[in-house]
Order: structure tokens, then C-alpha cells, then sequence
């Protein structure tokens, strides 16, 4: 019973059709007065757990959450669906404090967003008592735990609630998954009887790749024009690295800003809403970027830097694709990253440095594997995967291993003739012999290694060098300008012979399947064409993008290319509130490229179909159709029938009278189910055509069926 209301409102309200794996449990749980514990990642579908409980159960779900621009971003969500979602926290003045706090006692309310801070406050608490609370929602309830890794004081105190309000269900949600955190979260917040909801933490459609950081400008600006206007963020190490790289994309005539904690407030909070608008495309970023927002159209994250740990590498990227469409990731490392990031961690000498070195090393071994990334990753966090995923840089272009023992050779004899007094950059051009004055000046081209490399590009050399470091084959000197040493490895290279494999250096990044020439481009120019006009429409009502319809809904809507009411109920992520607000603007956009494309001679999926009954709807007859098309009238009754089964308002008195349908409906009782044509046909002793008759069904089954 509940679930079917559940799944009413899913369509009603969000325009999904079914629930993801866990999600019906959940709600099936929190509706019939039981507590949960649910940990999923970042964009595998939380909110919908208590936000659908609260508006099919009378009263209102109260959902505690830390971060205000968060709140703000979902209510505002929940509105363009027609919820009925408010919040109340710090950002807002007293009188509409008041206006909220009105509706909640009233019962206006589905969802109603706090911060842990004004839910304790003795005012609002005495309030929980005068109306009905159907659920307590604890978003990011990692926050309770001091172990976790953002703690918040506050979120401590909500332990009070369990025993205050027994019979009130409580879900707490989390995309952090360590064991620690998660008995604390139930300890805390008293939840010994919920149930665990843990769904897997991979997200498949993240495409998952880590190249050499060599000429890194270079390769994003290549990374850039295989996503025109997309949103993404590359995250840096520095502010100044931010800022440096904003200016250095500006120049090659990119849209670029900076994000760092070095901004005022102001500056920050502009650079977010321009993000979230569409406004700005890429952004520059330290890690503090992208916690508070919620847009789901993040198309691709680069890492300009190694990540100093598998955790948060795995968060930011999964600030992409939280439509579930695919987004890319790109990861750029070197030896050099590692070691810098190596010495700071040393350097601050915190408790706990051991582990974070382990967990830097683990970083870098990610990084330069050669293996499944996503099998690491999600081995790393606890979830046993067997299987190569298809999906990253590994998989879809297995290295090659050569022998490399006559490179090492090269490079470590260089090393040694140079006396161990030059760093990566100079060891190349003296292999590659280039001359520099440098490089003559301090007479290294007298060397007997001067030029041994010549047949192997600056890159590839860079691409050798970066494995031969990882294998400790030499290491840099950190406290004397990163020049090269040897080790003890070195000498059984040198001098007895033994052999080195390195993976083979390959110009391009992987390939990704090329997609489908034609139909592709097709569906490309009409995404682009409704994403325009999502533009123009958010623009003119001064919201965001992705909050008129996600990316995944528009591409949904190129699949389905929808012209009428009903298709458009039929795409996901349109719901009752937005075929209203938006539907007819994005059908009328479909019709038009349809018939423009048509007219214009090109095949278009459901072109045909869409002039048949264009031309009817303006008064044509089903013959006129038929010889200005150059197609049969069967076909294009075949069309409109097509809206009609779909509930659109086809005059089926045009093209049948009601005695035919009356006579033909008669002889179904003698006939089996489910009705075939022909038998229909023979029953009649072919007193009715086929087209006639499939009218007729046409008509049975919506009207008398119904359905
Ligand atoms: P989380 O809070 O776990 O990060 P969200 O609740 O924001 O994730 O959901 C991520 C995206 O998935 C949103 O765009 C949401 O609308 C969509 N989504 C959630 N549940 C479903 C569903 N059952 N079918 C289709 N899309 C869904
Ligand atoms: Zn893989």
C-alpha cells in the first residue's frame, strides 16, 4: 500500500519511474515506523529515501543538515517539483523565520530543513511537540563522529532526539563508509535497532584515467576541446597553482576562474552561483571547492596535482556525474608531486604521519598502476571487486611492457658519468645530446653517454625516468634541487646486468570508443538546442540550469524526442510540476527540429510520424497526407493511432464513423484474447478494412479498456 503511494509520488513528484536498488526497502522501512542507517555514495540517490516518505506520510519529515548552501540548493529542488520544503537556519531573517515556522505548525508542510544548531534551540524544540513529526532525517550524520572526517560539535547533541521522540522513525545518511564511523553514528544517535542500508560505493560512470603530468597545460587544453561547453573543475594544490592555471587557460581563450580560501566571501560565493548557473564553465579550484554545492551536471574533474589520499581524490571526483551520465576524470602525477607531498607531511610532523605516508603511497601506486583502477579503488574501500571494470584508462588500453634494461642502462650511466649533479631535465637533453649552453658550459657533452638517447623523444625520456624513479633504479635529492642519485638498486643495473621492464610510452591517451558517426551528431545538435533553451528559460527565471531539467533528463528527452503531453511524462526526471512549468517550451523546440530536419530531407527518428499528424491536427485529410507525403493512408493512420493510444487528441470521427466501430466491437465476445486483425477480419467476412479495424481496437482499448 505505502509503497504503491511511494511510487506515485516518485513519478508525480521526480518523474522516475522505478526506485534503485534499496531505495523501496528504505522507504518501506521509514513508512511503517522503523529506523535506518544508509550509507550510499554522493549521488546514488539519498534524498529521495526521506523525501518521499515525508510527503506521502501526514506531517513533515524534519531534515537535519550541516550546510546551509546545501539546504538552500535542496529545498529550492524540492519546490521546482511541487514538494511542498522549507528551511530555517541562521541565513534567514526573523520575519521569515516566523513565515516558516507558521506553515510547519500549520501542517503546510512535507520537508522541513533545520540546522542541528536552530533544531535544538529551545524555541524551535518546544515546537516538535505541536505538530506532527512523521521522520527525523540526519543528512551527512558522519558529522557526529569524531572520528570521521568532519566533525561538527553540534551534530553531538542530537542524540537527545531518539529518547525525546521514541516513536518518531529516524534515518541517518552518509556517503562516508568506515566501520568506526558508522557504529559511532548508531551509538550517538541511538539507532541500535536500525537496519543497515550499505550500497556500493562505485560509480560506473565515471570514466577513471591517470597520465603522466608531463606538459599538463598542453593536455588539458586537448582534454578541453573534447568537452566544449562543459562544466568541470580542476583541482590544484595551491591557491597560487589556481590562480596561475586560470590565467594560463585564459590566455588560450578559456573562461577560467580560481577558487581558494585566499577569497573574500563574496568572491567565493559569486564564483559557486556562477558555477551553478552555468555562468562559469571551469573552475580552478583547492579541495574546498564543490562541498557545498549540489549540481549534478559536473561533466569532468581534473586533478592537476596528486591527491594526498585515495579519500578525497574519490570524493572530488565524484563531485562529476552525479546524473549518472559519463563524465571524465583525469588524474596527472609525477615523482615529483609524490616527493614534494612526502616532504610537507614530514615536515609538519603530526600525530598521525604514518598513516597519512601510507596513505600517500597508496595515492601514488594508484596513480602509476597498471592495473584495474576501479578495482582499486574499490578494493581499497572494502568492496571485493574481480572484475576489470571496462571503464578506465587500464582497461581499455592495456599497458605494454618492453624490455627497458638498455634505457635504464642509458640513463643510469648518465647519472653517474654527470657524477650525480643533474636533475630530470638536464639528464634528458644531455641523452638527447640538444646542445643547450648549460649543457656546454659545465662540458657534459664530453661525456660518453652525451646523445646515447637520441632515438627517444624529451617525453618519452620524462615517461622512462618517471618509472625508473618508482622503481627506486635512482631517487632525487630532495635538499639539493631534486638532482638524480643513484641507490643500491642502481648498481645491479649497471654492473651486473639485470634486467628492467617499463611500460611501453604511447603518444595519445586511450581511445574511447568512437561513437556512432551520423545518429550521434544528430542527437548532439538537438541536446544542444534543448539545452539552450534550458539556458534561456533558467536565465529568465533566474535559477539553475540543471534545476529546469538535469542533463540526464535532457538526454532522455533526445532519446525520446517526445511531442505530446503523455511522451513527455514518459521521460524520466519529468514530473507533474515541470511538464506543467516546461513541458509544451520543450515540445514545441523537439517539433520544430524535427519538422526542420524532415522537411530538409534528413531521416530523423519519429520525424515521419510527427507530419502525418502535424498536417491532421491543421485539417488535412488522412488521403491529402498520404499523396503529399508520397506514403500509404495506412501509414499514416499508423501514425496518428500511434497518439492516440498515447491519450493525444486524435478526431478518430475523422477517420471512422461510429457505426463501423460499433459493428466491429460487436464480434470481439466470439473472438480470443488478445484480438488479432486478421482474425477480426475473416470474422467480418472482410466487410471492413484492416485500417478500420485497427481504428476500432485502437478505440476499445483506450476507451472501453481503459489503458
Ligand atoms: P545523494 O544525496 O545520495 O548524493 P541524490 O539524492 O542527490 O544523491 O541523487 C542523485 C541523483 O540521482 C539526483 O539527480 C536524483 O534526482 C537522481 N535519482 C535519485 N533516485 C532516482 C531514481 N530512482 N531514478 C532516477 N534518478 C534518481
Ligand atoms: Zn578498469
Amino acid at each position: 500500500m505505502e509503497l504503491d503511494k511511494a511510487k506515485a509520488a516518485l513519478k508525480t513528484y521526480f518523474g522516475y519511474d522505478a526506485f534503485r536498488p534499496m531505495q523501496a526497502d528504505i522507504i518501506h522501512r521509514l513508512t511503517t515506523g522503523s529506523d535506518a542507517l544508509v550509507l550510499m555514495p554522493t549521488g546514488g540517490g539519498k534524498s529521495i529515501c526521506y523525501q518521499i516518505p515525508g510527503i506521502i506520510l501526514e506531517g513533515t519529515c524534519l531534515v537535519v543538515s550541516p550546510l546551509i548552501s546545501l539546504m538552500k540548493d535542496q529545498v529550492e529542488g524540492l519546490r521546482a517539483n511541487g514538494v511542498n520544503a522549507s528551511y530555517l537556519n541562521s541565513s534567514l531573517r526573523g520575519s521569515e523565520q516566523q513565515l516558516v515556522e507558521n506553515e510547519f505548525l500549520n501542517g503546510d508542510l512535507d520537508l522541513l530543513y533545520v540546522s542541528p544548531e536552530k533544531l535544538l534551540s529551545s524555541d524551535f524544540f518546544r515546537m516538535l511537540r505541536l505538530t506532527k513529526i512523521n521522520l527525523f532525517a540526519i543528512d551527512e550524520a558522519h558529522c557526529i563522529s569524531s572520528w570521521g572526517h568532519d566533525f561538527r560539535p553540534e551534530y553531538t547533541r542530537l542524540g537527545n532526539l531518539k529518547t525525546d521522540f521514541p516513536d518518531v522513525p529516524m534515518v541517518a545518511l552518509t556517503a562516508t563508509a568506515d566501520k568506526v564511523t558508522r557504529n559511532d553514528i548508531r551509538n550517538q544517535l541511538g539507532l541500535s535497532k536500525a537496519k543497515s542500508f550499505i550500497a556500493s560505493f562505485d560509480r560506473p560512470n565515471l570514466f577513471l584515467e591517470a597520465r603522466p603530468g608531463q606538459k599538463r597545460i598542453e593536455q588539458i587544453h586537448t582534454f578541453l576541446k573534447g568537452h566544449p561547453d562543459q562544466a568541470g573543475i580542476i583541482y590544484c594544490l595551491s591557491r597560487k597553482s589556481t590562480e596561475d592555471l586560470a590565467d594560463k587557460l585564459q590566455a588560450r581563450g578559456y573562461q577560467a576562474v580560481a577558487y581558494h580560501a585566499g577569497l573574500s566571501a563574496d568572491t567565493r560565493n559569486k564564483v559557486q552561483e556562477d558555477f551553478v548557473n552555468d555562468r562559469e564553465l571551469i573552475i580552478c579550484a583547492t579541495i574546498a571547492f564543490g562541498m557545498g554545492i549540489d549540481k549534478s551536471n559536473v561533466r569532468w574533474v581534473i586533478h592537476y596535482n596528486l591527491p594526498k589520499n585515495l579519500e578525497g581524490y574519490y570524493q572530488e571526483i565524484g563531485r562529476s556525474g552525479r546524473d549518472g551520465l559519463p563524465s571524465d576524470t583525469l588524474l596527472f602525477y609525477s615523482f615529483r608531486d609524490f616527493t614534494v607531498l612526502k616532504d610537507i607531511l614530514q615536515q609538519n610532523g603530526a600525530k598521525n604521519t604514518e598513516v597519512q605516508l601510507l596513505k600517500l603511497d597508496q595515492m601514488y601506486q594508484y596513480a602509476t598502476s597498471s592495473v584495474c583502477r576501479r578495482r582499486i579503488l574499490l578494493n581499497y574501500f572494502n568492496e571485493l571487486s574481480t572484475e576489470d571494470c571496462g571503464n578506465c584508462d587500464v582497461c581499455i588500453n592495456p599497458p605494454v611492457r618492453i624490455d627497458g634494461t638498455e634505457i635504464a642502462q642509458k640513463a643510469l650511466s648518465a647519472v653517474a658519468r654527470t657524477r650525480q649533479q643533474v636533475g630530470v631535465n638536464m639528464l634528458i637533453d644531455i641523452l638527447r645530446a640538444s646542445g643547450k649552453r648549460e649543457l656546454l658550459e659545465k662540458g657534459y657533452h664530453n661525456i660518453k653517454t652525451y646523445g646515447a638517447g637520441r632515438d627517444l623523444g624529451f617525453p618519452e625520456w620524462r615517461h622512462y625516468i618517471e618509472q625508473i624513479l618508482q622503481m627506486g633504479l635512482l631517487e632525487l635529492a630532495l635538499d639539493d634541487h631534486q638532482k638524480l642519485r643513484l641507490t643500491e638498486a642502481s648498481k645491479k643495473i649497471l654492473f651486473e646486468g639485470e634486467a628492467v621492464s617499463l611500460v611501453e610510452w604511447q603518444k595519445d591517451g586511450p581511445k574511447k570508443q568512437e561513437k556512432e558517426a551520423v545518429s550521434q551528431t544528430q542527437s548532439d545538435e538537438l541536446f544542444e538546442r534543448l539545452r539552450k533553451l534550458r539556458l534561456q528559460l533558467a536565465r529568465q527565471r533566474g535559477i539553475p540550469p540543471y534545476r529546469v531539467f538535469s542533463d540526464a533528463t535532457l538526454r532522455d528527452m533526445v532519446e525520446k524526442r517526445p511531442v505530446t503531453d503523455s511522451e513527455m511524462q514518459e521521460v524520466s526526471g519529468v514530473g507533474d510540476r515541470k511538464l506543467q512549468l516546461y513541458g509544451d517550451v520543450f515540445q514545441e523546440e523537439i517539433k520544430s527540429y524535427m519538422l526542420e530536419k524532415t522537411k530538409a530531407g534528413s531521416l530523423v527518428k519519429g520525424g515521419a510520424r510527427l507530419l502525418s499528424f502535424e498536417a491532421f491536427k491543421s485539417g488535412k485529410k488522412v488521403k491529402e497526407i498520404a499523396v503529399e507525403r508520397g506514403v500509404s493512408e495506412s501509414t499514416v493512420i499508423g501514425h496518428l493511432l500511434q497518439f492516440y493510444e498515447k491519450g493525444d487528441d486524435v478526431d478518430l470521427s475523422l477517420l471512422i464513423d461510429k457505426e463501423a466501430i460499433s459493428a466491429i466491437l460487436k464480434v470481439l465476445p466470439e473472438l480470443e484474447k488478445p484480438y488479432k486483425p486478421k482474425e477480426i477480419f475473416e470474422a467480418l467476412s472482410g466487410k471492413y478494412k484492416y485500417d478500420q479495424i485497427r481504428i476500432a481496437l485502437a478505440y476499445y482499448y483506450r476507451e472501453l479498456v481503459g489503458g
